[in-house]
């Protein structure tokens, strides 16, 4: 069987894990990165990147890379599918701050885009995470523990440093000890749909609500759009006809033509449907986000629901603060990964990020309770206030800054401390 030491080891090959590694790259810090599959996994076909996760890609230096492929969204609308009343938004002002709207983008390219910074053999496919110890550590600089990963092939790698980035079922987050993400009550299905002679829908993204539903169109370019829709239950259909059957017979035959074509052309590998899960917020706030050189980054740390398109933002977030306080330890270290110190470093990153994911998970969870509430006086009441002014203020959330990175000059072996947010 194989034994393998490496300083930083990452679970998991999403938007976390490969954002964390990239983030590292650049202060100067390898990582490997184990992913049970195959290859890239690109469930989701596409996710909307709203202004924070802009700032994150640019200080992991790869925005450049996206934003010429994909136009910000400027407007949207939001239609009441018994009543046909449609409100305007725009998705300039608090949905941007002094920066573009939100960008919709294929989730393969954002993770080719992050994948193809790493070093070669950065990332070990076929590599399933089975379960952690520790070992304790007894050098000359350092007392603390190292994290022995066994993977389900019978290799063990032992680590400085382990970050799970292991999505909602984290056995990272599990070892931790923090409690199994619970089910919100609602489902969601999603697709990409493809229109060889253009869509002609613009870029305007719109939004269908109706009773314990909510669904949207977003367009990716002049020929694909992104279609969602959220229904109360728990549906587990993994068959992409039956998907698309579903939606179109059973939980949207009263939407607008608009949304239905687009269920319509969808293509069918692209379909898929899954439970909405959250963490308690409370968990995160509490509880052990990190215990020694251990610690979760981006799902594992804060399932949420999608409502405000928030997860691989906040996730992109994580992965440059979490940078950030490991290059400073790094950097203060002479260059070395030190275990005891990269402890208070993690130490620091879950202080500077439990609120921050807290909040998201919970406004994310009241957003989506609101929007698809029912029909009731006080109900309806409450979408006017949040439109009118919660709307606005989560809106606001969505320019967080997460601050920069300390750059590595790999080259020249030299590294050397940007400015950083919290020098
Ligand atoms: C319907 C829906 C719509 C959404 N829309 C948006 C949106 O518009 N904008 C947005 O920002 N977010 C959105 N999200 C959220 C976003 O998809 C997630 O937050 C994001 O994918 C999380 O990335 P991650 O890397 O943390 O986890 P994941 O994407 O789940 O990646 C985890 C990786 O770890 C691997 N892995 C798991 N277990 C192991 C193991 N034991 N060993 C090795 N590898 C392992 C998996 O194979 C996977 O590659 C949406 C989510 C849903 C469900």
């Amino acid at each position: 069987m194989e034994s393998i030491m490496e300083e930083v080891v990452i679970v998991g090959a999403g938007i976390a894990g490969l954002a964390t590694a990239l983030a590292l790259k650049r202060v100067g810090i390898r990582a490997l990165v184990l992913e049970k599959a195959e290859c890239l996994r690109t469930t989701g076909s596409a996710l909307n990147l709203f202004p924070n996760a802009w700032i994150a890609l640019d200080a992991l230096g790869v925005s450049h890379k996206l934003t010429p492929l994909y136009p910000p969204l400027t407007t949207g609308s939001i239609t009441d599918v018994s009543t046909g009343a449609v409100r305007q938004i725009s998705l300039t002002g608090p949905f941007s701050g002094k920066r573009e709207g939100p960008r919709p983008v294929h989730r393969k390219k954002l993770l080719e885009a992050l994948a193809e910074e790493l070093p070669p053999d950065s990332i070990r496919f076929s590599s399933q995470l089975a379960s952690i110890e520790t070992e304790q550590l007894h050098s000359a600089k350092d007392t603390a523990s190292l994290a022995v990963v066994h993977l389900k092939d019978g290799t063990t790698i032992k680590s400085k440093v382990l970050i799970g980035c292991d999505g909602l079922h984290s056995v990272v987050a599990e070892w931790l000890g923090l409690s199994a993400p619970i089910h919100s009550g609602r489902s969601a299905a999603r697709g990409l749909s493809v229109f060889p002679q253009g869509h002609g829908l613009g870029s305007s993204v719109q939004q269908f609500l109706d009773v314990g539903k909510r669904a949207g169109v977003v367009p990716l370019n002049d020929n694909e759009v992104y279609w969602f829709i959220t229904c109360q239950g728990d549906h587990r259909t993994y068959d992409p006809s039956t998907i698309q059957k579903e939606v179109l017979e059973h939980h949207a035959p009263n939407f607008p033509s608009i949304y239905l074509d687009v269920v319509r052309h969808s293509d069918l590998c692209s379909l898929s449907w899954a439970p909405l899960m959250l963490r308690n917020p409370w968990n995160i706030v509490v509880g052990n986000v990190s215990r020694g050189n251990v610690t979760v980054v981006g799902d594992a740390m804060h399932p949420m629901t999608p409502d405000l398109g928030q997860g691989g933002c906040c996730a992109l977030e994580d992965a440059v603060v979490l940078g950030r306080h490991i290059g400073n330890s790094f950097l203060a270290n002479g260059k070395s990964v030190v275990a005891e110190e990269v402890a208070r470093a993690l130490g620091a990153y879950v202080k500077e990020r439990k609120w921050r994911a807290a909040g998201l998970v919970t406004a994310s969870y009241v957003s989506g309770w609101v929007q698809q509430s029912g029909r009731n006086w006080w109900r309806q009441l409450l979408r006017v206030v949040f439109y009118s002014y919660l709307f606005v203020v989560l809106a606001r959330g969505v320019n967080f800054d997460c601050g920069k990175l300390p750059i590595a000059k790999a080259e020249e072996g030299e590294v050397e401390a940007e400015s950083s947010k919290l020098d």
